[in-house]
């Protein structure tokens, strides 16, 4: 039992080895560097063998060493290398019988290994863990014959059936888990190029739905302008807001393509009151049209930190939805105060309000109930803008009576 004992032992230990590796393994980013691993993996497999291998009789010493040679020849490639380092090691034991059979038997396997390993690489998994297990059990075969011509025949039939076992048993454990390995890093590198793809595909599509705001807006002044003469006072003031308005459409579209994500540019003070003035104008048309009443309920003095023209976005986002909500009419109330160091804004519609589950969808991209005319990307938007700008936002809702957003900034203080 001696002998099976210990190559059990042999085995525990190139597994827990290959446990140890593969968590080193799952921080590499670069091939490279897991393909070194993999190969230091194989050359302290093979001296960990030695360092636990038995005594069978006089210049005969088994162990596992056979395992991380073939598989490390087969996988990594460098067949010489890892018969180098298996016969160098044997040669620190001594120059005997069992010394000449390694070194005969590594060799020959060297050379078999490196005509194999391209062919090896090619075949299913399967076919490769049964072709590594194969090659095992040949090799433990061979050893022991070489062992029976060189030194004295072995006689123990549990030297013999414990030799061939374990190692073909190693050998497809460790082959089956390197395929696991293997495969789950290639799921998951295909899953970030997915994400990858994702992401830019919500990007571009971010872009027109902010770049449709504004020329909602410009289109409605334009209207406004062929519909009826309005004093020149008044023309002049509705083609300034249009062309601030392309301006801002201008600076999102560069906001866009030169961050990936909302990152701050302009970080400065926001005057709340001014900004939600410039909002509720720049949405003035749309609530004329919708016949929707606008309160507004400000608080002077309001100021946070970040950037405005960001802030602008979240509330234009926000203001559009209620305005949306109330198609036959209704009132809009925007109310801001403050208490303490906490800024707050508030933004009340009279309209169709929203279920439990609306509420808790809202901000999952593209989630709309608008159909064709939603894209479902504005309160996403509006939750990153404000999330990015440490707020907080709270939503309160009834079918049919209307729906409250209060919204939470840090007052900012000189
Ligand atoms: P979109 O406006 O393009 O549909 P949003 O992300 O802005 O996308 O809004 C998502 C959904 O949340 C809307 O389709 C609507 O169902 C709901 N919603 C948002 N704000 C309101 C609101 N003030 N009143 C009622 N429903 C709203
Ligand atoms: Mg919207």
């Amino acid at each position: 039992m001696e002998i099976t004992k210990h190559l059990l032992m042999n085995l525990s230990l190139l597994l827990v080895l290959l446990f140890f590796t593969q968590l080193i393994m799952e921080r590499q980013v670069k091939e490279e560097s897991r393909q070194r691993l993999q190969i230091v993996y194989f050359i302290i497999s093979i001296f960990t063998c030695y360092i636990f291998s038995v005594q069978v009789q006089d210049g005969v010493r088994f162990d596992l060493r056979q395992v991380p040679m073939i598989l490390g020849s087969l996988y990594a490639g460098h067949s010489f290398l890892f018969a180098g380092i298996t016969i160098l090691m044997r040669s620190l034991l001594g120059f005997d019988d069992g010394f000449w059979i390694s070194f005969f038997i590594f060799i020959v396997l060297a050379f078999l290994f490196k005509w194999m390993h391209p062919w090896f690489n090619r075949l299913a998994i399967n076919q490769r863990v049964g072709v590594s297990i194969l090659l095992t059990v040949m090799t433990s075969f061979v050893l022991m014959e070489m062992v029976g011509v060189i030194s004295q025949p072995i006689r123990h039939p549990e030297a013999w059936l414990s030799f061939i076992l374990i190692p073909a048993l190693t050998t497809g454990l460790i082959s089956y888990s390197i395929e696991t390995i293997r495969q789950t890093l290639i799921i998951r590198q295909r899953l970030a190029k997915a994400d990858k793809i994702e992401a830019v595909s919500h990007l571009s599509a971010a872009i027109s739905h902010e770049i449709r705001n504004p020329l909602t807006t410009v289109k409605g002044f334009l209207q406004l302008l062929k519909e009826q003469d309005y004093p020149a006072e008044k023309k002049k003031e509705f083609i300034h807001i249009a062309v601030q308005e392309l301006n801002r459409a201008e600076e999102v579209i560069n906001d866009y393509l030169t961050f990936a994500r909302p990152a701050f540019e302009k970080v400065e003070e926001i005057d709340i009151e001014k900004e939600l003035n410039q909002v509720l104008n720049v949405l003035h048309p749309m609530a004329n049209l919708n016949g929707v009443a606008v309160r507004k309920k400000f608080t002077s003095g309001l100021v946070i930190f970040g950037d405005p023209s960001k802030f602008q976005q979240a509330f234009i986002n926000l203001i559009k939805n209620g305005l949306e909500a109330m198609p036959d009419g209704g009132e809009l109330t925007v109310h801001t105060f403050r208490t303490g160091s906490v800024v707050h804004i508030l933004v009340r519609d009279t309209g169709i309000g929203m279920t439990e589950e609306q509420i808790v969808r809202l901000g999952e991209p593209y989630y709309t109930t608008k159909g064709q005319q939603g894209t479902g990307l504005g309160m996403m938007v509006t939750f990153s803008i404000i999330r990015a700008m440490k707020g907080k936002a709270e939503i309160k809702s009834e079918v049919g009576k209307g729906s409250t957003f209060h919204i939470r900034f840090n007052h900012f203080e000189h």
